[in-house]
């Protein structure tokens, strides 16, 4: 088997790679950075993020795996005292390994200057949002107008995306096996001229969403944690991707037991 390694700068993630290394070679699992079956990533949910942003092209080929140097995260399932336990479950497994796959976000942007579009995939969110005056958008579900927006931005996020910034604005948490996505609004304007849904919504598999803001050159756009500044986007468009990603479930928490774990705590 052969697995590539992603991890932070965090001194407890330094810490433990060597640790690691020499347990893969003991196992005769081979390092490969550039086509791995497994990629391990190595720090929090954030590094997991990295890895798959790096690894993105080859969502059909790799599976991940996160070991989580803190707190148990919501894309890993290892601590860092369990890399002996984790490497075995890789070795006894090989090559059928049992995996979960989670539904990606498929974006779509145009620029008005028209010099490029992006197309990219999101494994948590992605964000538009104007920094320095209202954001006045519209927003059409299925190529039909649904409402004028205007506020701070949307967050368009993914089921596994919906405990990151979504939660943050009062969006609901999503469980992963549903094939769906969430739009969530950013402190909108409501008032007797303005009006929008006010709640976020979530949007089925086959159904899409896109996004026309006011001409203006200071739109904020990010995917994850890639940024992009002041541009002109003439649209965005939001559907569930057609590619999953998947993740190594030799051992696998349920989704509830994570969002317990994460946000309550002893009951
Ligand atoms: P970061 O500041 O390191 O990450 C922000 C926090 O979000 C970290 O604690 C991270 O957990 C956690 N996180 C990431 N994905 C999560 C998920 N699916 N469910 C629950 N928590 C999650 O920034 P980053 O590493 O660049 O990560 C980018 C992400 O930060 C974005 O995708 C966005 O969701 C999130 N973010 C949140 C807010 C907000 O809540 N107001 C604002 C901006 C961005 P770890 O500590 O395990 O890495």
């Amino acid at each position: 088997m052969k697995v590539a390694i992603v991890h932070n700068q965090e001194e407890k993630t330094l810490k433990i790679l060597p640790e690691l290394m020499e347990c893969l070679a003991s196992h005769q699992i081979e390092i490969d950075a550039d086509h791995p079956e497994v990629v391990i990533s190595v720090g929090g949910d954030g590094t997991l993020l990295s890895a798959f942003h790096r690894f993105n092209h080859r969502l059909n080929e790799v599976q991940f795996l996160g070991i989580h140097t803190g707190h148990l995260g919501f894309y890993t399932d290892w601590r860092d005292y369990e890399l002996v336990d984790m490497v075995e479950s890789l070795k006894k497994n090989g090559t059928s390994m049992p995996s979960i796959q989670y539904p990606l976000l498929d974006v779509v942007v145009h620029y008005r200057d028209k010099e490029n579009s992006g197309h990219f995939l999101a494994l948590n969110e992605s964000v538009i949002r104007r920094v320095g005056k209202t954001m006045v958008a519209d927003v059409l579900i299925n190529d039909r107008l649904f409402e004028h927006f205007r506020g701070d931005g949307l967050v368009v996020s993914t089921p596994t995306g919906s405990t990151a910034y979504n939660k943050s604005i009062g969006g609901a948490i999503l469980h992963p096996e549903l094939p769906a996505f969430q739009l969530t609004e950013i402190a909108s304007l409501n008032n007797i001229v303005f009006r929008t849904l006010g709640s976020s919504m979530v949007i089925a598999e086959n159904d899409w969403v896109t996004i026309i803001p006011d001409s203006a050159d200071d739109y904020h756009l990010s995917v994850d944690q890639l940024a992009m500044g002041n541009r002109d986007i003439e649209k965005i468009t939001y559907r569930l991707a057609a590619e999953k990603i998947q993740f190594v479930a030799t051992r696998h928490l349920p989704f509830f037991t994570r969002v317990k774990d994460a946000f309550i705590g002893e009951v």
